[in-house]
């Protein structure tokens, strides 16, 4: 485990038992929750200024807000635990270490939107993770604090844990609310979004582990303790994934507006003798950034106006040693070979621009390529179904802005100018 300016969801990591209800505690914060108005859960929510951790940003209590009252219908959770974006590793090492605070998370969400049913539907590769949540899942039942009348409040809810088959594509929330139906998940056409119509078509609230998981500390501490870290838009903790060429790789909770400098202070700096080259932000869907960034407070404001976003906070670290083209290229065959098919500029594009890049890459393309690729990015970006083509242009266009000269000098030399041995971090 690493260093943490914030522990909360990884204060007990190095607990050997940390991951068992003895070694989380007592669900204190839900007791509490299921003692609220549902209401007055929400407004908490709300008050702290959490904002969806997965990826979008997107505040958290409005979302829960916007699940109608009075309905008639039934209402789901579905906890997204399907995370795969390239360089994101927080949710996983999360649950593994930490179940109850998203079981605990779970029962406060699913009472504040007034559901009697949720999910949690997790990555099918995940076998390990799986099965914790499993074992979390059946102690919580064993201890009445799921099933019927929860804490005895006269509350009832049902949580069942739902393992996917490993697309990327059903980590989008509804291609996801599609698999967990029963179907091959592809996106379904926004709006409208799952709060209206989700799953069965029933108002469903979708909402990232690492949000759910924040929950229990917001109603235990307040949404004042929350909201006084952070930024001024961009409140609270959150966990930062630093990979890469870096001394201690790991997740490092700190509060949003950290900078990249600071954590590499805590993560030991890049590893000996080198220097970083770029680095993203938030996953490969993030445009890069370069060593000019260093210093861009990691909240989703800062990190927009310089032209990335924040993401999944999962820092990716490339040294001089790496070729971005190769990169760019791996990233590239990744998109894809994830790409659902459903619209055109997403399925052809992707394709077109692997092709492309490996011509590229292999120093056999023409100054020409460089236009091609980044013209097909221009057509996958606005025009495609879901953020997934979107997320593919963007280690296109950003590489292409730093790194042009790099670019060049692979056809210029008729080859890649790096030697892939001395990137490898394993000799
Ligand atoms: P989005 O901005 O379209 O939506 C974010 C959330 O807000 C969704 O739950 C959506 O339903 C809700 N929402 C937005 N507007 C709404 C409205 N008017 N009414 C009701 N609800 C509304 O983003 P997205 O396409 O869901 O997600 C894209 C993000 O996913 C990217 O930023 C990327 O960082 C992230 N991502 C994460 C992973 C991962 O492994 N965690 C993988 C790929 C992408
Ligand atoms: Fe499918 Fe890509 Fe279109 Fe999304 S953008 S719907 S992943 S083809």
């Amino acid at each position: 485990m690493s260093t943490t300016l914030t522990p909360v969801l990884t204060a007990n990591w190095d607990r050997a038992d940390s991951f068992t209800l003895d070694g989380y505690g007592p669900y204190d914060a839900a007791k509490k929750a299921l003692g609220m108005d549902p209401d007055a859960v929400i407004q908490a929510v709300k008050d702290s200024g959490l904002r969806g951790r997965g990826g979008a940003g997107f505040p958290t209590g409005m979302k829960w807000g916007f699940i109608p009252q009075g309905d008639g219908k039934p209402h789901y959770l579905v906890v997204n635990a399907d995370e795969s974006e390239p360089g994101t590793c927080k949710d996983i090492p999360l649950m593994m270490a930490n179940p109850h605070a998203l079981v605990e998370g779970i029962i406060i969400t699913s009472y504040a939107i007034r559901a009697n049913h949720a999910f949690i539907y997790v990555r099918g590769e995940v076998l390990h993770v799986i099965r914790r949540l499993h074992a979390a899942v059946r102690e919580a039942y064993e201890k009445g604090y799921l099933g019927t009348d929860v804490f005895g409040s006269g509350y009832d809810l049902e949580l069942v844990v739902h393992s996917g088959a490993g697309a990327y594509i059903c980590g989008e929330e509804t291609a996801l609310l599609d698999s967990l139906e029963g179907f091959r998940g592809q996106p379904r056409l926004k709006p409208p979004f799952p709060a209206v119509a989700g799953l069965y078509a029933s108002p469903t609230v979708v909402n990232n582990v690492e949000s759910i998981a924040s929950v229990p500390s917001i109603i235990g501490n307040g949404a004042d303790w929350f909201a006084g870290m952070g930024t001024e838009k961009s409140k609270g903790f959150g966990i930062f994934s630093l990979s890469g060429h870096v001394t201690r790789p790991g997740q490092y909770e700190a509060p949003l507006g950290i900078t990249l400098r600071e954590l590499l202070d805590m993560a030991g700096g890049i590893r000996e003798g080198h220097q970083i080259k770029f680095w993203t932000p938030g996953g490969s869907s993030t445009p890069i950034f370069t060593d000019e960034h260093l210093d861009v407070p990691l909240d989703f404001e800062a990190v927009g106006a310089k032209g990335s976003m924040l993401g999944t906070r999962a820092l990716q670290i490339f040294d001089e040693t790496t070729c971005v083209v190769r990169t760019v290229l791996r990233w590239t065959e990744f998109y894809a070979h994830e790409s659902c098919g459903k619209c055109t500029p997403c399925r052809e594009g992707t394709y077109w621009l692997k092709q492309v890049l490996k011509r590229l890459e292999k120093g056999q393309g023409t100054e020409e390529d460089l236009t091609t690729i980044t013209d097909i990015a221009d057509n996958i970006l606005g025009r495609s179904f879901c953020a997934l083509g979107d997320g593919a242009t963007s280690p296109i266009h950003s590489s292409v802005k730093y790194f042009r000269e790099e670019y060049l000098k692979h056809f210029e030399i008729g080859g890649c100018p790096f030697d892939p041995k001395k990137s490898t971090l394993w000799g």
